[in-house]
């Protein structure tokens, strides 16, 4: 049992992404947390192994890049794939283009290239300069984030700055042209000495003509957007099958409970859906911080009601209860007293038979994955734009989870209701 296609996100969420796109595309997709240990997974076509490594030291997010590259190859995948943020998010120093030619070393190719576009979420790119909706990348916003602060629209010069060679650009007026003036266009950058390129890219057409010139390249970089064309790729060569359903996910039967440690506008609409109407068992981090034991209480609670309906255990609360809270406690401190004490909410409740779960917040979800020691997702089909059902992949023969992480501004108002629907 091989893959074909194997993919190195530099953060989780990103990975989740860039799975479910795949997904979409028509390729049986897991995501794996960090570079595991185990073999891969059984009727798999894509592996997105997402690593923490976007702000790393250089070298920690080299070497971590180049283990995951180790086990996809051995895992058999025949193209591998770079996924970063579509803004591009990177610092002077990288670690988009340190990560990109280690992989280009580790697969002796001379060539790749690199584009973030995603149209459909307003990023294009247009002679070189990423726009982010009507602005330039520089103008976005993005010069101000905290991390990786993005002052520099044109990526030809900002991936210049962080790689050794040399960096060309396959312009619009190329791409336009479809696939195979592409194509030619990577021949004639190679010959120049180009190690790398960025292409422009307008529309899905754009990432779909671009997908196809890569069919011969062993590495691709880029944000989600251009995957969308990979599929297709393998499909003509015979390799993927036309008909494969890609969503399916295993029969998960048990219990159903919703945690939400977001506090995003969203999701405080969700709890006010679910609370209207299903037992819903408030965490008070001012509690928690007296040290009173709200895991034991909120689990007995649960016990006597989960049986009939599913519950719900939430942090969430209003913008000025979390700034009175985080005054006294102070953020960080806070939001670790939360995310460990539903972390543990949640083993307990898969302890009291639960098979079914959504979590909200992408922290939150970050902490409930790492205490259930689940090493890997396989991904379903969309409950709502960007949030899928998955199903967890342990190592040691537990049987899987049917779980949703929604991050916090994503999913309708009755998300926490409608979303069991969609697992029948
Ligand atoms: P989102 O995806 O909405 O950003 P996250 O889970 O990523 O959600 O982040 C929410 C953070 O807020 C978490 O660290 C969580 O523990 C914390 N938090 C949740 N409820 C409260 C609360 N009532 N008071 C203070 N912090 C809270």
């Amino acid at each position: 049992m091989t893959a074909l296609l194997g993919c190195i996100a530099d953060d989780f969420t990103g990975g989740t992404d860039l799975a479910g796109a795949l997904v979409k595309a028509g390729m049986r997709t897991v995501q794996l947390i960090g570079v595991p240990d185990g073999p891969l997974p059984a009727d798999v076509d894509a592996v997105v192994i997402a690593l923490k490594s976007r702000t790393s030291p250089v070298e920690d997010a080299v070497a971590e890049s180049l283990a995951a590259l180790r086990w996809l190859r051995q895992a058999g995948c025949r193209q591998f794939y770079f996924k970063y943020c579509s803004t591009f998010d990177s610092t002077p120093r990288g670690n988009i283009g340190p990560v990109a030619e280690a992989l280009m070393q580790a697969l002796d190719t001379d060539f790749t290239i690199a584009c973030p576009a995603l149209p459909a979420n307003g990023r294009t790119l247009y002679k070189g300069h990423l726009f982010v909706g009507d602005v330039p990348l520089s103008e976005s916003g993005m010069c101000n984030h905290p991390l990786t602060p993005m002052t520099d629209a044109n990526l030809v010069r900002v991936l210049q700055r962080q790689a050794q060679r040399k960096i060309g650009l396959v312009d619009y007026a190329t791409v336009s042209r479809g696939d195979a003036a592409i194509r030619e266009c990577f021949d004639a950058l190679r010959q120049q000495g180009h190690g790398l390129a960025i292409v422009d890219a307008l529309s899905n057409a754009d990432l779909d003509a671009i997908g196809a010139a890569c069919v011969d390249l062993p590495l691709v970089t880029g944000g989600s957007g251009i995957a969308l064309g990979l599929p297709q790729n393998f499909r003509r060569s015979g390799l993927l099958a036309e008909n494969v359903v890609a969503d399916a996910l295993p029969k998960t039967g048990g219990l159903r409970a919703v945690i939400s440690g977001s506090c995003s506008v969203a999701t405080q609409q969700q709890v006010q859906v679910m609370r209207a109407s299903f037992p819903s068992f408030g965490i008070d981090p001012l509690r928690l911080e007296r040290g009173e034991d709200l895991v034991a209480a909120a689990l007995d609670w649960a016990s006597a009601r989960i049986a009939q309906q599913p519950v719900l255990i939430y942090a969430t609360a209003t913008p000025d209860t979390v700034r009175e809270v985080q005054a006294e406690l102070g953020v960080a401190h806070a939001g670790e007293l939360v995310e460990n004490a539903l972390a543990e909410i949640a083993s307990g409740l898969i302890r009291l038979g639960v098979g079914q779960m959504l979590v909200a917040g992408g922290e939150t979800s970050g902490a409930v994955v790492k205490a259930l020691g689940v090493k890997g997702l396989r991904i379903g089909s969309e409950i709502d734009p960007s949030v899928p059902w998955t199903s967890t992949l342990h190592d040691d023969g537990r049987q899987p989870l049917a779980l949703a992480l929604k991050s916090g501004n994503f999913g309708s108002e009755d998300f926490f209701l409608k979303a069991w629907e969609k697992l029948q």
